[in-house]
Order: structure tokens, then C-alpha cells, then sequence
């Protein structure tokens, strides 16, 4: 698995060696960085800016940073005021991938390097590099965790197993990776009926959640609950994300689960959010995908600076991100499955989250 010690010690020298300049590379002189973040009613995006702009300090380049709470076009007029500032980088986490089109041919003539920050921007050929996470690997991780739990791999698992599939927003690049991740995993299970999805829906287009959003999430859990499960149980639920994640809990428990005689399903998740590892300790979500920001926001601080000098930034990946428009080269980190089984040294021994936090 890629350490932040690992990740900061190959990508230092290769990219400090790329620029060829080692003396420079961490006085920023004048440069400053545009930073456009999705939402701050997430605390991982809120994590994701504050590692950025305190990277940016590191090599002495100033930060803006901007969250458009889920707005696309807030975020779009943001990005637009960035550059009139003349930021010399922009980093761009988009809440809508597709709405950045004319904004970044602007960036593109006034020689504004831009890299995709976690989710790609799409069906523009005006973006440089893309650091982000394995994205299919998150849902193989969420779905082999439901597989395992319900004993489907040892065979101690007694099936059919009911299992309903949620998504996240379809303006998102990721959640199709995502999807498809979790479901080359899950297929061969729907198959052969090991898995049964009582509501019937299986297609991508069904099961996205508009902006991520865990009310709305809720709100389909309770419709499912309602119309598909009277007398039957659902044993698991596919969620992408714990801020929706909780929104099914809560749509779970208000239909008798987690109650003596009638436990909660197995419930996945990402990001490692305080409130979903409080409810993973509680014993009611069961896991979700802890993707580290800090190793994020340290991969794209070495891209910033390579393109900054006009250096090619190291990667890892040149064929996986096609946008539509081109393939974006990327540097993919590793993401790791969490339980109540080893949050503790994931999460809480590395320093992610603060042990007091989870009191
Ligand atoms: C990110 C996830 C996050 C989701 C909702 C995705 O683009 O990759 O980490 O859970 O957005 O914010």
C-alpha cells in the first residue's frame, strides 16, 4: 500500500529531479494557485483544501481557495475570477465535470496549466494532469467487503441475500468508476442469485444520487423499504459515499432495523468521515474506503510545482482517464477498505483522524 512516507520519497526525487532546479523548487516566489473545491458540507473536502493551500505554503506559493457548495455554476464564475486574478496553476475539484468547457479554453490563452483534483473534468482538452485515487478499486473494495461479510466467500454464508445499490452523482467521472468497480465484483453474484436485488435496480442510470446527497439518499432507501420489503429483509446496501450512507441508516432504522431481533444490512461507504467511523465503532455502518487527502494534496502540490516550472510531473497511470476530449495522464493513490476491525491502526495510528475526535 502507498505510504505518505513512500509516496513523498519517490515523487520528491523524481520531481525535484525533473525540475532540475532542487533550490528552487521550494521557493514559490510569486506563483499562487487557484484551488476550486466542490462543497463544505463534506469534511473531506474541507480536509482536501486545507492540505492544499498548507502544501502550497510549503513551496511558498500563494493559495486561493474556493468552495461552491455544489453549485456548478458558482464554481464555474470562481474559477473565471481566478484566472482574471492571474493565478499562474489552477487545481480544480469540479461539482459538475462537463461545466468547465469555455472557462478553461480561457485558462488555456492565458497559459494556465490545469490539473483535475480527484474528479475529472470532462469533454475539454484543456486539462493537464489528474491526481486522484483507483477509483474502480474503491468499489471493488466496497463490494468485496459486502461479499465477505455476508459469507459468500468462505460459503458460511447462507444465501439468497437481498441487496439494494446506490451511486453517486451522475455529473461525477468517478461514480461510474465506481459503480462499475463494485459491480464487476457483485455480477457474478446477481447471476446466480446469491444476490438478489428485490427492487429491480441494477442500472447505472437508476441509482444515482443527484449532488451526493444524503437526504436524497434517504429518501430512496425509505421508497425501497416501502415497496419492496414488507415481510423481506434487505441484508445489504452498496453506498458510495458516508454522507449518504448515514441518510440510509437513517431510513433503515425508521423502518425497525438496528433494533433487537432486526439488525441493520451491511452498509459500505468512503471517505472515512468522523461521523461514519463513529457509526462504524457504533456498530452501525459497516465500512467505508479511506482515502488519504493528505497523500492527495502532496501528489498535486508536486504536479503544481513541476508544471509551474514547465516540467512534466511524474504519473502512474496514461491510459485510464479518457475525458471524452483526451487521456489525461494521472497519478492514482491507493485507496484502503476500513472496519471496526482496523480503524484504529488505519485511521487513528496514522494520524488521520485524532483519537479525541471519535470520543
Ligand atoms: C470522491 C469521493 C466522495 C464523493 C462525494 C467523489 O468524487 O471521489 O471521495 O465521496 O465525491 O463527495
Amino acid at each position: 500500500r502507498t505510504t505518505v512516507a513512500a509516496v513523498l520519497s519517490a515523487v520528491v526525487s523524481v520531481s525535484l529531479a525533473a525540475c532540475g532546479e532542487e533550490g528552487d523548487a521550494g521557493s514559490g516566489g510569486d506563483k499562487s494557485v487557484g484551488i476550486a473545491m466542490p462543497t463544505t458540507k463534506s469534511p473531506r473536502w474541507i480536509d482536501d483544501g486545507r492540505n492544499m493551500v498548507k502544501q502550497m505554503k510549503e513551496f511558498g506559493y500563494g493559495a486561493t481557495l474556493k468552495y461552491a457548495e455544489d453549485d456548478p455554476k458558482t464554481q464555474v464564475e470562481q474559477v473565471q475570477t481566478m484566472i482574471d486574478q492571474g493565478v499562474d496553476t489552477l487545481v480544480i475539484a469540479a461539482v459538475d465535470g462537463r461545466s468547465f468547457n469555455d472557462v478553461l479554453r480561457r485558462a488555456e490563452s492565458a497559459h494556465i496549466p490545469v490539473i483535475s483534483y480527484d474528479r475529472l473534468l470532462l469533454g475539454t482538452p484543456d486539462v493537464d494532469y489528474y491526481a486522484t485515487f483507483d477509483n474502480e478499486k474503491v468499489g471493488e473494495l466496497q463490494a468485496n467487503h459486502i461479499i465477505e461479510q455476508l459469507g459468500l466467500v468462505n460459503g458460511s454464508g447462507k444465501g439468497p441475500f437481498n441487496i439494494e445499490l446506490f451511486a453517486g452523482s451522475p455529473d461525477d467521472n468517478n461514480t461510474k468508476f465506481f459503480f462499475d468497480g463494485a459491480m464487476k465484483v457483485l455480477r457474478p453474484y446477481i447471476q446466480n442469485r446469491d444476490l438478489v436485488v428485490r427492487s429491480g435496480e441494477t442500472k447505472l442510470d437508476k441509482i444515482t444520487t443527484l449532488r451526493w446527497d444524503g437526504v436524497r439518499a434517504q429518501k430512496r432507501m425509505n421508497d425501497l423499504l416501502d415497496s419492496h420489503y414488507g415481510t423481506e429483509r434487505v441484508d445489504a446496501v452498496l453506498s458510495p459515499y458516508d454522507g449518504m450512507s448515514l441518510g440510509i441508516i437513517k431510513a433503515l432504522k425508521s423502518h425497525g432495523y438496528g433494533k433487537a431481533g432486526k439488525t441493520l444490512p451491511i452498509v459500505t461507504g468512503q471517505d472515512a468521515e468522523v461521523p461514519s467511523v463513529k457509526s462504524i465503532i457504533a456498530g452501525e455502518q459497516s465500512e467505508t474506503v479511506y482515502k488519504d487527502t493528505r497523500e492527495l494534496a502532496l501528489i498535486t502540490s508536486y504536479m503544481v510545482n513541476a508544471v509551474i516550472h514547465n516540467k512534466k510531473p511524474v504519473v502512474n497511470d496514461s491510459d485510464t482517464y479518457d475525458n471524452g476530449k483526451k487521456v489525461v495522464p494521472a497519478y492514482l493513490l491507493e485507496p484502503v477498505s476500513v472496519d471496526k476491525g482496523n480503524y484504529k491502526r488505519v485511521l487513528v495510528d496514522s494520524g488521520y483522524i485524532k483519537k479525541s475526535d471519535l470520543d
